[in-house]
C-alpha cells in the first residue's frame, strides 16, 4: 500500500532519516520501533505530507505521493492522529468528530442561507455517524463530556475516532500508549484490531511498550540512525543482534 525508497530528510547537517526504504504491506497493522532520536516521527511526517524530504520517495498505491500536502493525502485516506488541538478542547467529544468531515455545505455562507434544510439532514448523518464511532470505541458514554475533559487514554481514543468519520486507507499511530493506562492501552488495541479487520484498514504504528507491538503488529520495522535495521516478526527481532544492541547502545 505504502512504498518508500531511500528516504532522507536532513535538518542542516543532520540526517534524521537518512536513506529509510520500507513497505507497508495492505491490510497490515505494521509496528515501527527504534530507540529515541531513530527518526520514527521525522519518517512519519514525511509520508504524511508534514515535512518535504530532501530526497526520495513515498508511493502510494502505485501513485506517487511524495510531498503532497496533508489536506491531498487526507481525501486519498492517508491520515495521521494528532493531539486534539487546543482550540478543540472545549467542543464535546461528539462535536469533535462532528467537525472532522471536509466539505460540509454549513461551511459556506451561501449555503447557510439557501440550504438550511440540507444542512439540517447533513448534520443529523454528521451526528448519527459520529454515535456510531463513539459506540465502537466504547466511549459512547462520554459523547457529551468536553474533550479537554478526557483522560489521556480516552483522547487517543477520540483521535482514533477522528479518523472512522472519513474513509481511511492506512492510518499512522505515532505513540498511541504514551502515558496511558493499561486498561485503556487494550481498549486502543482491540479498536486498532477491529478497525483493520473489520473496516480494512491498514495501520503503520509507532510505539515503545513491547507488549502492545508484540500482540498487535506483524511485520516489526526497526529503525536506528535514520535508516531501517531489520523487519521481520516481532518475535524474529526481539531475537536480532543488530535490534538489540541498537537498543542497549554501543
Ligand atoms: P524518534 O521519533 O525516532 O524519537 P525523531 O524523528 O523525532 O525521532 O527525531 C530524529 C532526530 O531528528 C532527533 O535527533 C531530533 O532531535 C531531530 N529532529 C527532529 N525534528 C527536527 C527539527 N524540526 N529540526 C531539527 N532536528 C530535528
Ligand atoms: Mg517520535
Amino acid at each position: 500500500m505504502i512504498v518508500v525508497e531511500n528516504l532522507h530528510k536532513h535538518f542542516g547537517s543532520f540526517r534524521a532519516v537518512d536513506g529509510a526504504s520500507l513497505k507497508i504491506e495492505k491490510g497490515s497493522i505494521t509496528g515501527l520501533i527504534g530507540p529515541n532520536g531513530a527518526g520514527k516521527s521525522t519518517l512519519f511526517n514525511v509520508i504524511a505530507g508534514v515535512y518535504k524530504p530532501t530526497s526520495g520517495r513515498v508511493i502510494m498505491d502505485g501513485e506517487d505521493i511524495t510531498g503532497l500536502p496533508p489536506h491531498e493525502l487526507f481525501h486519498k485516506g492517508l491520515l495521521r492522529t494528532f493531539q486534539i488541538a487546543h482550540e478543540f478542547s472545549s467542543l464535546t467529544v461528539r462535536e469533535n468528530l462532528m467537525m472532522v468531515p471536509a466539505g460540509q455545505s454549513g461551511e459556506s455562507l451561501w449555503n447557510t442561507w439557501f440550504h438550511r434544510r440540507r444542512i439540517r439532514q447533513e448534520e443529523e448523518a454528521l451526528r448519527a455517524k459520529a454515535d456510531e464511532v463513539l459506540e465502537f470505541l466504547t466511549i459512547a458514554h462520554l459523547a457529551d463530556e468536553k474533550a479537554g475533559n478526557l483522560s489521556g487514554g480516552q483522547k487517543k481514543l477520540l483521535e482514533l475516532g477522528r479518523t472512522m468519520m472519513v474513509d481511511a486507507k492506512v492510518v499512522f499511530l505515532d505513540e498511541v500508549g504514551a502515558g496511558v493506562n493499561r486498561t485503556l492501552l487494550n481498549t486502543i488495541g482491540d479498536a486498532i484490531v477491529r478497525l483493520n479487520r473489520e473496516r480494512g484498514y491498514t495501520f503503520c504504528v509507532i510505539e515503545h511498550d513491547m507488549d502492545f507491538i508484540g500482540r498487535l503488529c506483524d511485520p516489526v520495522i526497526v529503525m536506528a540512525e535514520g535508516k531501517v535495521l531489520a523487519e521481520g516478526h516481532p518475535d524474529e527481532i526481539m531475537k536480532n543482534e543488530a535490534v538489540i544492541e541498537a537498543y542497549l547502545g554501543r
